[in-house]
This record gives C-alpha cells, structure tokens and sequence, in this order.
C-alpha cells in the first residue's frame, strides 16, 4: 500500500467514537487494493498520518504505565510499553490514538493510561465517571480499527465458531486472543459464549446476541463448572456435545444442540466456547421428507 493520505480535519465533525472509527476505515479502503482494509491493519502508518509525529516505547521512568499520548503544538506523541507482546503494544498504539481522534478525551497535553485502562470493554453502573468511559471508548476505537467490522465479520462467520480458527484470526490481524474474542462477541452471527477462566476460576463472560442465560452460578469470580468438559480435559477440545443441564439456566430449546470446546493458553488461562447449534438448516433427510410431501400425485381414474 502506498502512503495514506488521512488528514485531521475530516474528522472534526465526529464525536462518537463510532462514527469516527468508521470515517477513518472508509478513507482507508478508498485508498485500498480491492476497497478492503490491509489486514494486519497498518496502525503505525495510520497514526503517523494523523498528526502523530512519533511512536516511540515508555521511557523507563514511567515503565508502569501501558501507553501515554502526549500534546505539543498541533502533534501527539504516542508511547507504548515494549515489554508487552507485539499485538498487546498494537493495541495500545490504536487505544492511544483513539484518545487523540475522540473530542474531549484530551484535555490537557498528557494522558496516561494504565494496563488495566487499556483492557477493560465495560463500565456498569449508573454514573460513570468521565475518565472510565473515556477508556472503554478509547478501547472501543482501537478494536474497532485493528479488526474493521467488514473484514472481520467475513473471517469470523465463514465457519461455524471454533476457538482454533478464532486463534488463527488473531494471529493473522495481530491481535491479542482476548481482544479478538470480545469483537467476536459483537460481530459474530451464532449463538454462543466465551468464558475466559484462570485455574477454573471466571475471569471474562462473553455473550453473543441471543444465547440464553448462563445458569446463575456462572460469573465473574466463581468456578467453572465441574461437569463441564472444560474441567475435564487437559487439553484443546474440539466442539463437543454437552448436556445444557451443565451450563444453562433453562432447559434448552427443543431444536437446539449444545456444544462446548476449551482452548489452552499459557500458565493456567484456558478459554471455553458454547456453542448453541441454532441454524435450522435441513439435512438430506429432512430435504426427502419435504420433498414427498410435496409430491402430490394425482391418478388418472
Ligand atoms: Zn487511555
């Protein structure tokens, strides 16, 4: 790709992060092979042609914090801690320039942001405060640009969920495991729940649109459960059937089948897929019957 050419001022008018994010992706397709986002998405050049003069890792003075954006004049600054992973300092670089782009993120000439800061997606409660919201939006901004709703909405639905091919998926936008499946919580078109778990214990719930309630011992905090195939294997699953009795609240709609997978990750975090099998897609079976049923002959007397 060539240099893009983005410029500041068309984004003036914007205040949701949004309709920023998708402003800025818009240019660069236009820009683009095929009108498509270059995946990995090019973050660095995308920054540097916004304003951002250099981006450069946290001196080590300040080596406590996971990213700073900082204001002269008319330019930014953007630092990153370089002793976390490559897809880890990507994000931070997006979350950095999210808070940039977004009006009123940057008041005075400096922000810094924590590690907690730049990984948290949700804020609960009735009156945030402005500062944690302006993180989960910066946050928000750069998983929106590193893993453009378009591209990756087609890499995720091509094929039923699989925590394998959604490691792949991370790997090939250069992305953190765990930022790839909260995108996938919001763009993926099955039936489904990621749990992220440390030695059992519920770390992250993430609900697609249209998964029924987790039975209500299932949270944050709490363990696993002990039927589970998760709490079984000691390594990765494939999709496995498994009783709704052992995850759901409810009993499970009559069409429905339920699927679960674990997925290992280093020093005790292990991620657990369930899947619940909605698609009433008909097998050859059921394409027969339909098939006799409207065979209606009529014969000649
Ligand atoms: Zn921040």
């Amino acid at each position: 790709m060539s240099k893009l050419e983005l410029s500041l001022i068309d984004y003036a008018d914007y205040t949701n992060v949004n309709d920023i994010s998708n402003a800025l992706l818009r240019n660069i397709r236009k820009q683009s092979l095929n009108n498509q986002v270059p995946i990995p998405v090019p973050i660095h050049d995308i920054a540097m042609s916004l304003d951002i003069a250099s981006i450069d890792p946290i001196p080590p003075e300040v080596k406590s914090f996971e990213g700073i954006l900082y204001k002269e004049g008319w330019q930014g600054f953007i630092f990153y801690n370089d002793n976390s992973p490559e897809p880890r300092q990507r994000f931070t670089i997006g979350h950095e320039l999210g808070h940039w782009m977004i009006p009123s993120h940057l008041t005075g000439n400096k922000r810094s942001c924590t590690k907690q800061q730049t990984s948290s997606f949700t804020a609960t409660g009735k009156n945030i405060p402005k500062e944690v919201r302006i993180e989960v939006e910066a946050n928000y901004f750069s998983a929106q640009i590193l893993m453009p709703s378009f591209e990756f909405k087609k890499d995720i639905n091509r094929v039923e969920p699989d925590l394998r091919h959604l490691f792949r998926i991370s790997q090939k936008y250069n992305v953190s495991m765990a930022a790839c499946c909260v995108r996938f919580k919001e763009l993926s078109d099955f039936s489904c729940v990621i749990i992220h778990h440390h030695n059992f214990v519920i770390k992250r719930v993430l609900k697609t649109k249209g998964f029924p309630s987790l039975d209500r011992n299932f949270k944050k905090g709490a363990f696993i459960s002990p039927k589970s195939i998760s709490a079984k294997a000691t390594t990765d699953t494939s999709l496995e059937p498994v009783d709704w009795k052992v995850w759901l609240q409810n009993p499970n709609n009559y069409k429905t089948e339920l699927y679960e997978q674990v997925f290992q990750q280093n020093d005790g975090y292990r991620i657990t897929l369930i899947y619940l099998d909605d698609s009433k897609e008909l097998d050859e079976d059921d394409l027969e019957l339909e098939r006799l049923s409207e065979w209606n002959p009529k014969f000649k007397k």
